[in-house]
């Protein structure tokens, strides 16, 4: 899955372009620069690639997820829609611009109940937030028509599925805005790093705007920007984008072995009758950095996980049941309002509402499933090795 499994002389290329210059910045300095311009230049690439109008990398995808958010005006007491199963960073980034997360179940597609979202509209909510999780994408269409029938926005969490697609259109340039994470583990990694995508023009100035400060980058003279609106720092530095560029540049080869991988884990464990796997909206724009399947109960699912972690083979599968980063069950942090900073009243009601809410339905699926991630370095032979070892695992609890 994580494009750092094939770090090398691509990246190191592109890095040491830069450090020969030493202008590590990504504005101002052209003469300096020696027309070395590695953010604009992967952001050109990340259009051509997505076929999108617009995109403006950030320092992160907490960061794109908070400045798609801030420039789509969404802020103090309106409610995103967001599914119980994604990472802590999507409800980070809409209580920091004063919204409130209101958290609804996922389905066997591990993505958005479209019913549960209809469920959960109210006066106040201003956007739903589809996550497109571990590799495929959510379920659009039906998502699309609530948004359009109650007047909504519509932003894409796409971090976890870069190159995925949604009948034809790569996910995060189907909504209004879309983030994509170039983190450490994401499938093409800067180190640190993110992006927001988006066709429509205006959106991109603010994007523009907002992630440095809110200066307008009209002239050449950076010191005589003028600010219309108020912005923030999320920049990214020429040294990451370097790093970026070169990998978004193996984003085909990066996806080709995923693909190739998925298929050989996928095929063995439907060779077991009690296991199914998650539900794809498109099969076709799977990203195949992950396989997630389902056993037959929870009971059956904490045993495989168990056998896995005594028999050393519980690396590269997840069980998000019981885990913190990433399943509503564990987040006490935001259950119990645990924040340095002051909230405002909306989000404080509506936390206090969460820290007693159940989610049977999410429960029923993410306390059955078990992710396996596909390594980008795996031969073929360790691939079919990998799989075997985890079928028989598998049938002995069975
Ligand atoms: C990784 C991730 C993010 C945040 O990305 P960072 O670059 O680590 O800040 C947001 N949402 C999801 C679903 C992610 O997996």
């Amino acid at each position: 899955m994580p494009g750092f499994e094939l770090f090398g002389e691509a990246e190191r290329k592109e890095v040491n372009e830069v450090l020969e210059t030493g202008i590590l910045m990504r504005y101002g300095f052209d003469a300096a620069r020696k027309g070395r311009w590695k953010a604009k230049e992967l952001e050109q690439e990340i259009c051509n690639k997505f076929n999108v109008n617009h995109a403006q990398l950030v320092s992160s995808g907490t960061a794109a997820l908070t400045t798609a958010l801030a420039v789509l005006g969404i802020g103090a007491g309106d409610e995103v829609i967001m599914p119980t199963f994604t990472f802590v960073a999507s409800f980070e980034a809409v209580l920091s611009v004063g919204a409130v997360p209101i958290l609804v179940d996922v389905d066997d597609s591990l993505t958005l109940n479209p019913e549960a979202v209809r469920a959960a509209i109210t006066p106040a909510t201003k956007c739903v937030m589809p996550v497109h999780m571990c590799g495929a994408p959510a379920d659009l269409e039906a998502l699309q028509a609530i948004c359009k029938q109650h007047s909504l926005l519509l932003l894409e969490d796409a971090c976890q599925s870069l190159g995925a697609t949604y009948k034809g259109n790569y996910v995060g340039t189907i909504g209004d805005a879309g983030a994509y994470s170039f983190d450490f583990v994401k499938t093409v990694t800067c180190a640190e790093g993110g992006a927001i995508v988006t066709n429509d023009a205006a959106t991109h100035t603010a994007l523009d705007a907002y992630s440095d400060h809110g200066h307008d980058h009209k002239g050449n003279d950076r010191g005589a920007d003028l600010h219309p609106f108020l912005g923030y720092n999320f920049r990214i530095s020429e040294l990451h984008a370097a790093v970026g560029l070169a990998q978004m540049k193996r984003l085909e080869e990066f996806l080709a072995i995923q693909k190739k991988n998925h298929a050989i884990i996928k095929e063995t464990l439907a060779t077991i009758p009690q296991i199914s796997f998650r539900k794809i909206h498109d099969a076709d724009g799977d990203s195949c950095g992950s396989v997630s399947w389902f056993l037959p109960s929870e009971q059956k699912a904490k045993e495989v996980v168990a056998k896995l972690k005594n028999e050393n083979i519980l690396a590269g599968n997840f069980y998000w049941y019981d885990n913190n980063w990433h399943y509503i069950r564990n987040w006490h942090h935001l259950k119990n309002l645990s924040t340095y900073n002051k909230l405002n009243p909306e989000q404080i009601d509506e936390l206090e509402k969460l820290s007693s809410k159940n989610f049977p339905a999410s429960d029923a699926i993410i306390s059955r499933c078990i992710t396996t991630n596909i390594s980008l370095l795996w031969t073929e032979e360790q691939a079919k090795n990998k799989a075997e070892k985890l079928k028989e695992t598998i049938e002995s609890v069975l």
